[in-house]
C-alpha cells in the first residue's frame, strides 16, 4: 500500500498522525429520513425492509439496493460493489448508516448512497481518501499507532512533544498536542473534537504568523537598490494613457514608487478587483525602474496571459523606449541582458537564467501560482541578490491580486507585506447583469447571444472539465458535466452553425492556446468556449456575454473573476449561470451573484456558506493552505498573531523546542 499511501503525503508514521480527517461520520446523532435534503451528507438509524442485488449493464457493476425506514419515512438505499453486504443487512435489522443523498436516476425520488453502517453510536473520522486507501483503513492504521502512544510515554514524548510554551497554552485554554492528536483521530464525543482542533489550528496559525514576523525583520536588514522617480516623466507617461487615471490608481502608483526608491526591499501587495487597472500602476513602476537604468521582471501564473501582458504593455511603453522581452517555455523573444522588462511565466525564474540588472521583480495574480511555485518565488527573490557598489541587493517586490481578501485577515497571513488597494472601478462601467438561467430557459439564453454577436460583440462559454470523465464509482451523477469539447461540438454543429467558435483548454499546446487567444482579440471568432484557464487577467474589451456551465462547482471568487472577463469597456454585459444541482447551498450562493457585484463580499459569502474547514475555497481565494485553521474563526487569527509577536519579542531563542519545530514547519511549508 505504501505506493497509494504516498499520493496522500503519507510516508512514516508522523504524516499518519498528522493526517488530520476532514470531516466525521456522527453516529451518536442520527437525523430523521423526513429531515435529508439532496446535496447532504447524512447519518440515519434506520430498519431495513426489502433489500436487493442487481447489476449495472455498463461495467456489470454491483448494486444493492434497499429501503431503509425509521418513524419519520422511508428513503432507498444503494451500495455499490459491495455484493456481500446482502449476507450481513439482513432485513427487519436496525443500523446506523451514514451516506450522501442524492436525486434517483429519473431526479424524482431521494436516495442515500451509503458510505457506511455501523451498530454502535460511534464517531468515526473520515479522511481525505485516494483509490485504494480508504478511511476505513487509515482508521485501521492510525489506531494501534495512538494505543502505543498513550501507553508508552517515550515514545508520546518522541513523536508528540510539547513545543507551545505553557504561558501559551494556559492564556489560551489549550489542551497539550498529545491529547489533541489522540482526540482528532478518536474523539470520544463531538466536544473533544471541538478542543482537539482549536489546538490544531492555533498551532497552524500561529506558525504562520511567527514565520511571517520573521521573515519581515530579515527582510528589513537587507537592501536593495533605491530607484528614484522623475516627475516630468511619470505625467508624460499618465498623459499618454487612452484614459484618465482614478484616484485610486494614482495613490496606489504614489504608494509604490515612493516604496521603489528606498533602498530596503519593497514587500508589497497591490490588491484591486477585477477590471480596477493594476496593470497600468504596474506599468509605473516598470517605467520608473528601466529610466533608472535596471531592469523589471513581471510574472504571470499562465502562457496566455503573459502573453497578453507581452501585447499591451509594449504599447504602454512604446513611446518611452523600454525594451520589453517575453520568456515562457514555449517563446523566447527576449535578450535577458539588454532588456529592460522581461515578461514571462514561471519559467523565467526556473531555467536559471541571469538579470544582470535585476532591481523589481511583479507577479501578477498572485494568488493563482501554486504553493511550490510561490514558495520557490519567495526563495529566489531573497537569495536572488547582486551586487551594485560593493553592496549586496535583492530585487524589490510587488505582487498583484484581485482576491479582496479581507482586511484582518490580509494583515495577520501578509503582514510582512504593505499593502495598497485600487477601490474603485474605472468610471462608467455599468453592471454586469448576472442571471441564473433555469435548464428551460437555455434556448432563450442562446438567442440572447446570438444577437449580441450579430450586434458585432463577442462571448464566453465557461465549462468546468476538459473531456467526459468515466466517474467514479457511486458518483454517477457526475456523467452529466458540461465538457469543454464536448460543448464547443454542440456549439458549432447545432446552436450556432453561422458563427465561428474557439476552444480552449489547458491540454492544448501552448502555440494553439496563443493563436486562439490571438483570435478572439482580433474578433475572428465570435465565442471562446473553455475551461478554467481564461478565469484570469484576460483582457477583451469586446465582449459582453460569459456564459458559465455548472456554475455551482466553482467558487465565488472565481465566478466573480470570470464575470470580469466581460464589462471591461463601455457596452452593457451579462453573466448567465447554468446549474444542475438545486441543492440549498448551490441556490444561495448562485443567488448571491446575482445581487452582489463586488468580490470582497463575495468572497466573505463564500466563505461563510460553504463553511469553515472547506479547503477548496479557501485555496481560491489565495490564503494560505491550512489543515485545520479556518480563516473565518477571526478570534482565533487574531489570538494566535498576538501570541507569536508576545514570543518574538521575548526572543525566539529562549523556546529552543519551538524553534526547532519552527524550522520544520518551514521546510515542510517549502517542500510542498
Ligand atoms: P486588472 O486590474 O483586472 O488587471 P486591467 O489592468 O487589465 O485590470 O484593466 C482593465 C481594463 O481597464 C483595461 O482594458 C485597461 O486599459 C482599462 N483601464 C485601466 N485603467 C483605466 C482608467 N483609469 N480608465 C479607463 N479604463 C481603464
Ligand atoms: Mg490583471
Amino acid at each position: 500500500m505504501a505506493e497509494k499511501l504516498k499520493r496522500l503525503g503519507l510516508e512514516n508514521v508522523r504524516d499518519l498522525l498528522f493526517y488530520y480527517p476532514w470531516r466525521y461520520d456522527d453516529f451518536s446523532k442520527p437525523q430523521k429520513i423526513i429531515s435529508l435534503r439532496v446535496g447532504q451528507e447524512a447519518i440515519i438509524k434506520a430498519k431495513i425492509f426489502q433489500i436487493k442485488q442487481s447489476r449495472t449493464r455498463r461495467k456489470w457493476m454491483s448494486i444493492i439496493e434497499a429501503v431503509l425506514a425509521d418513524d419519520s419515512g422511508e428513503i432507498k438505499a444503494i451500495w455499490f460493489n459491495q455484493p456481500f453486504l446482502i449476507k450481513i443487512l439482513r432485513p427487519g435489522t436496525e443500523w446506523l448508516f451514514a451516506g450522501k443523498v442524492n436525486w434517483d436516476f429519473k431526479g424524482k425520488q431521494k436516495t442515500l448512497a451509503i458510505s457506511q453502517y455501523e451498530k454502535e453510536p460511534v464517531i468515526l473520522p473520515v479522511y481525505g481518501e485516494t483509490e485504494g486507501i480508504t478511511s476505513k483503513y487509515l482508521r485501521r492504521l492510525v489506531k494501534p499507532i495512538l494505543t502505543e502512544i498513550s501507553d508508552t510515554p517515550g515514545v508520546s514524548e518522541k513523536w508528540l512533544g510539547e513545543y507551545l510554551p505553557r504561558e501559551i497554552l494556559e492564556s489560551e485554554g489549550l489542551i497539550g498536542l498529545s491529547e489533541a492528536i489522540q482526540k482528532i483521530h478518536c474523539p470520544p464525543s463531538s466536544k473533544d473534537i471541538e478542543l482537539a482542533k482549536k489546538r490544531l489550528a492555533f498551532d497552524e496559525l500561529f506558525l504562520i504568523a511567527l514565520r511571517m514576523l520573521r521573515s519581515r525583520e530579515e527582510l528589513s536588514q537587507k537592501n536593495a537598490i533605491s530607484l528614484k522617480w522623475d516627475n516630468k516623466l511619470l505625467q508624460d507617461f499618465v498623459g499618454s494613457l487612452p484614459f484618465k487615471l482614478t484616484d485610486a490608481q494614482r495613490k496606489a502608483a504614489w504608494e509604490i514608487i515612493k516604496d521603489l526608491s528606498r533602498p530596503v526591499p519593497t514587500n508589497r501587495l497591490l490588491e484591486g478587483d477585477v477590471g480596477s487597472g493594476k496593470t497600468v500602476v504596474a506599468a509605473m513602476a516598470v517605467l520608473v525602474t528601466a529610466k533608472n537604468g535596471y531592469q523589471a521582471v513581471w510574472l504571470a501564473p499562465t502562457e496566455i496571459l503573459a502573453n497578453q501582458h507581452f501585447y499591451n504593455v509594449v504599447q504602454l511603453l512604446k513611446k518611452f523606449k523600454v525594451k520589453v522581452g517575453l520568456l515562457t517555455s514555449a517563446q523566447k523573444i527576449a535578450d535577458t541582458d539588454k532588456d529592460d522588462l522581461i515578461i514571462g511565466t514561471h519559467a523565467v525564474l526556473q531555467k536559471n537564467i541571469s538579470f544582470p540588472r535585476l532591481a523589481l521583480i511583479i507577479v501578477d495574480e498572485q494568488h493563482r501560482f501554486g504553493v511550490k511555485q510561490r514558495a520557490h518565488l519567495r526563495k529566489t527573490t531573497y537569495t536572488s541578490e547582486v551586487a551594485v557598489n560593493r553592496l549586496k541587493v535583492v530585487p524589490h517586490l510587488l505582487s498583484m491580486t484581485a482576491t479582496p481578501i479581507p482586511r484582518t485577515l490580509a494583515l495577520s497571513f501578509y503582514g510582512d507585506l504593505d499593502l495598497s488597494v485600487i477601490d474603485e472601478l474605472p468610471p462608467g462601467r455599468a453592471k454586469i447583469a448576472t442571471k441564473v438561467i433555469s435548464p428551460k430557459n437555455r434556448g432563450h439564453a442562446y438567442n440572447f447571444i446570438h444577437a449580441q454577436i450579430k450586434n458585432g460583440r463577442q462571448a464566453f462559454v465557461i465549462c468546468p472539465l476538459i473531456e467526459e470523465s468515466p466517474g467514479k464509482t457511486g458518483q454517477l451523477f457526475d456523467l452529466d458535466r458540461k465538457s469543454a469539447v464536448q460543448e464547443f461540438e454542440k456549439l458549432s454543429k447545432d446552436v450556432f452553425p453561422d458563427l465561428k467558435i474557439g476552444l480552449l483548454h489547458g491540454r492544448l499546446k501552448s502555440k494553439e492556446k496563443a493563436e486562439t487567444m490571438k483570435k478572439f482579440h482580433h474578433g475572428k471568432l465570435d465565442i471562446l468556449v473553455s475551461t478554467a484557464v481564461v478565469e484570469v487577467g484576460i483582457d477583451i474589451p469586446n465582449a459582453t456575454v460569459m456564459m458559465i456551465e455548472g456554475a455551482e462547482r466553482f467558487g465565488l471568487a472565481q465566478l466573480h473573476q470570470f464575470r470580469g472577463r466581460v464589462g471591461r469597456a463601455k457596452h452593457q454585459s451579462y453573466c448567465f449561470l447554468f446549474t444542475e444541482s438545486w441543492s440549498e447551498i448551490a441556490k444561495k450562493r448562485l443567488q448571491a451573484m446575482t445581487s452582489c457585484h463586488s468580490g470582497f463580499k463575495l468572497a466573505e459569502i463564500d466563505l461563510r456558506l460553504r463553511g469553515p474547514g472547506e479547503l477548496a475555497g479557501i485555496r481560491q481565494s489565495g490564503l494560505p493552505d491550512l489543515k485545520m485553521a479556518s480563516l473565518s474563526d477571526i478570534i482565533l487569527v487574531k489570538e494566535a498573531r498576538q501570541a507569536a509577536e508576545k514570543i518574538c519579542q521575548d526572543g525566539l531563542e529562549r523556546y529552543p523546542r519551538l524553534k526547532e519545530k519552527l524550522q520544520e514547519f518551514e521546510t515542510e511549508r517549502h517542500l510542498e
